[in-house]
């Protein structure tokens, strides 16, 4: 049986740096831009869990974090070094596991073959040992063989925990749950559920009101299924290794222009296609997503005429991707970015000299 572990790395960017901070172990800690030193409307990016227990949390205003946690350190959002210690982990993983699939910066899919969930639990643990020791980096799994149940799982086990979930359990699993633990539910489709009287997962499973199903059109049918425990999940093709690639930023502030926003899809682009281009990996389509100051996500894609290496395709066509989906934002509500993310698609291993050939063959330049 095929199982996913769905590897999430406990708060992320204060992880990355307490490993150069070892003395701040244990205490509250902010990434983010410090509210003492002068006015800012910038917002949390990520808070330890010792700042958490004071009731910081990610996205939150800064000058409500600092009232919140007075004692708090802060320290600056270094974005080169979390996508540095990102791939390093993914490069960690990839010694032991041949298929991964990257989601975020800190999140990871791993496919392991196994019958028993205990053969799971154990190996899940072993690689969250792994994580732990060798990149110094605390990590929750979650593990299934639907990927939306172990993504579910892996935010259950939060922090440093392993959870794993037998396909004849996934409706009892998730049945106490609040509808919010569904990706993909966010505050407005909760309120929506809640005015119809549905909170749990498990109050799903009898299926939703006509009005419901109205207004969700599609997304009713998929978390109706879930809730009776037979996610209905989209298969990738079955070409085996990872299929796609992306690296994402949510900024410190949320992003009001297209320039602004552009470079930052050509930044993601280039640390993208230099991470494929090291793995020796193709890829034939390119997709950007962003995510407004509300938390809907849009997204635009475009496949390639010929399979590319290396960031330049990404670097031209990513932010091109970007102003499209600005230009029609504009058009409508005018919200502002607080996340861009690129993604390559249809990866295949480089045939070896690949590079060399296709140097050779292109025209020459005017
Ligand atoms: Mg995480």
């Amino acid at each position: 049986m095929r199982w996913f572990l769905w590897v999430d790395l406990d708060a992320y960017y204060v992880s990355c740096e307490l490993r150069d901070r070892p003395d701040l172990l244990g205490r509250p800690v902010i990434v983010g831009p410090d509210p003492r030193e002068g006015p800012s409307r910038g917002v949390v990016l990520s808070a330890s869990y010792e700042a958490r227990a004071q009731g910081v949390h990610s996205a939150m205003p800064v000058a409500q974090a600092g009232r919140l946690s007075p004692e708090a350190t802060w320290i600056r959002p270094d974005h080169a070094k979390y996508e540095r210690i990102s791939e390093e982990v993914r490069a960690l993983l990839r010694t032991k596991y041949p298929f991964l699939r990257p989601q975020s910066i800190d999140e990871v899919i791993v496919e392991f073959e196994a019958e028993a969930p205990e053969q799971v639990d154990s190996e899940a643990r072993a690689l969250q040992t792994m994580i732990g020791t060798r990149a110094n980096l605390p990590a929750s799994v979650g593990a299934s063989t639907y990927r939306i149940v172990a993504k579910i799982a892996s935010d259950r086990a939060k922090p440093a925990g392993v959870r794993v979930v037998p396909p004849a359990e996934v409706a009892a699993f998730l049945a106490p749950l609040p509808v919010r633990a569904i990706p993909g539910v966010g505050p407005k489709t909760e309120a929506l559920l809640r005015d119809h009287q549905v909170e749990t997962i498990g109050q799903m499973a009898p299926g939703l009101p006509p009005a419901l199903r109205r207004m969700l059109g599609s997304f009713a049918r998929e978390i109706v299924a879930l809730a009776r425990g037979q996610p209905v999940e989209v298969e990738p093709d079955e070409e085996t290794g990872p299929r796609s690639r992306s690296v994402d930023r949510t900024f410190d502030e949320d992003v009001g222009n297209a320039d602004e926003l552009s470079s930052a899809a050509i930044e993601l682009a280039r640390l993208l296609g230099d991470s494929l281009e090291r793995e020796g990996l193709m890829f034939r389509s390119v997709s950007v997503a962003v995510r407004w100051e509300d938390f809907q996500r849009v997204q635009r894609g475009r496949t390639l005429p010929a399979y590319q290496h290396g960031p330049a395709a990404l670097q031209l066509v990513a932010p091109r991707l970007v102003r499209e989906l600005w230009s029609e934002e504009r058009r409508g509500r005018r919200r502002r970015a607080r996340l861009v993310s690129v993604r390559a698609e249809r990866l295949r291993p480089a045939p070896s000299g690949q590079r060399d050939l296709d140097d050779f063959a292109r025209p020459p330049e005017d």
